[in-house]
């Protein structure tokens, strides 16, 4: 076998390029015995918002990485409310959020990381993976690669997961985004809008509504987020509420082409690893709360790499400790956390429950959302 390597990354999102930038920050000589494994070409599609939080950010920063590289949108105010009315959050002198294309974030980062000398190569489609005693065997549509270590990277409906937990339980949301011109929707330009309406009717998430750019053009992006903790209520279908809100600001859903994608997110109890592969991102679990996964993706990538970097010098690759490494970082209190909220906030579906969240309990709310939502970057080892 000719693709023979010490650390191959399968997939090359947001969760597998921090990953290999943070290998090759915390240890430069592995630089040369990481490849990434990406089955599409750079700049690929990704059905995504491509809301980034400030936590993304300072994972950049420490990356040396600037995102104002990459165009953005910034939001001034984010508006989370029930039905059209709730807390707003501003950030003094800084954006609330930043919002990229994730065709154009990620072609950004695959370029950084090349150009720190990682391998990438784009194209090809993992189709198996077989750990045994020795190493890894990744089966893909150009031959057979054989590693030390695997690391999971490839999303929501990833096969290194369904190869190495194929008994797992899985929990997904599911989620729908549609992009309409900017000039027609009668929210403010640049505010970010969540509002939680459709939770007395079974929906477990939200409807958004965020500024963005297609090409430089200012365009709207919206959707809706449903976690499935109420999956087993009688529910609208999810395009019901989104229409709805789009009808209020004079949009016709049925005017926009619609996409839909499930967000694999994070149990506690869930596996994140087994001899000799480790999951990061979507592929270890994203946040069940509002379904945010880009922040959680770097951060996962951050962790993953401390975790490798250590076995390397061990020369040992249970990674048993890699679950108890995450659940005692930032990232992993902040998942264990948002589960939590999750489990609370939406089955409490009462209408009168939701006002009063969103619209009286705001100081509340948000010292709530300061301590385990957000700032959890800065506790990542
Ligand atoms: C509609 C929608 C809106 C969202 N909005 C936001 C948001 O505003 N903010 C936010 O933070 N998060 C958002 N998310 C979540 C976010 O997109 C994900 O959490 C994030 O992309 C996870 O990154 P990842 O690197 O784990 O996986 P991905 O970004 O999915 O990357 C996986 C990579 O693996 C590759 N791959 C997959 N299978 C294979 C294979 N067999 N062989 C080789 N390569 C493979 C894929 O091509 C891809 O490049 C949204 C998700 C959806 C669906």
């Amino acid at each position: 076998m000719d693709n023979k390597h010490d650390i191959l990354i399968l997939g090359g999102g947001p969760g597998g390029l921090s990953t290999a930038l943070h290998l090759v920050k915390i240890n430069p000589h592995l630089t040369s015995r990481i490849l990434i494994l990406e089955k599409e070409h750079y700049p690929r599609f990704k059905l995504c918002a491509g809301g980034l939080v400030v936590d993304a950010e300072i994972i950049l920063e420490r990356l040396g990485l600037d995102v104002r590289e990459v165009q953005h949108v910034d939001v001034d105010t984010a508006h989370f409310d029930f039905a059209g009315k709730g807390l707003s959050v501003r950030v003094a002198k800084k954006h609330a959020l930043r919002v990229i294309r994730r065709d154009e974030f990620d072609a950004w980062l695959a370029k950084k990381a090349e150009s720190r000398g990682i391998e990438i190569r784009e194209g090809v489609t993992i189709k198996n993976v077989r750990p045994d005693l020795e190493g890894v065997t990744v089966e893909t549509d150009c031959g057979n690669f054989r590693a030390q270590i695997i690391v999971g990277a490839d999303g929501s409906n990833g096969i290194t997961r369904k190869c190495i937990l194929p008994n797992e339980p899985l929990q997904t949301a599911r989620v729908l985004e549609i992009i309409t011109p900017a000039g027609q929707a009668s929210h403010k330009s640049n505010d970010a809008y969540f509002d939680f309406f459709p939770v007395p009717n079974n929906i477990a998430g939200y409807v958004w509504d965020f500024p963005t750019q297609v090409h430089g053009q200012p365009m709207r992006c919206w959707g809706i987020y449903d976690s499935n903790v109420l999956a087993g209520h009688k529910r609208p279908a999810l395009k019901e509420p989104l229409a709805e809100e789009m009808a209020h600001h004079g949009l016709n859903l049925n005017d926009y082409e619609i996409k839909g994608h499930p967000i694999r997110w994070y149990e506690p109890q869930n596996q994140v690893s087994a001899p000799r592969v480790l999951l990061v991102g979507d592929a270890a679990g994203a946040d069940p709360l509002f379904g945010e996964g880009i922040s959680m993706a770097l951060g996962y990538g951050a962790i993953a790499a401390r975790e490798i970097a250590e076995s390397f010098q061990r020369g040992e690759f249970s990674f048993r400790r890699y679950r108890q490494r995450l659940a005692r970082s930032g990232l992993g209190q902040t998942l264990f956390m948002r589960w939590v909220i999750t489990y609370i906030i939406y089955p409490i579906k009462w209408k009168w429950f939701q006002i009063l969240l969103w619209r009286i309990l705001k100081p509340v709310v948000l010292v709530v959302a300061w301590i385990f939502i957000l700032n959890w970057s800065k506790r990542i080892k």
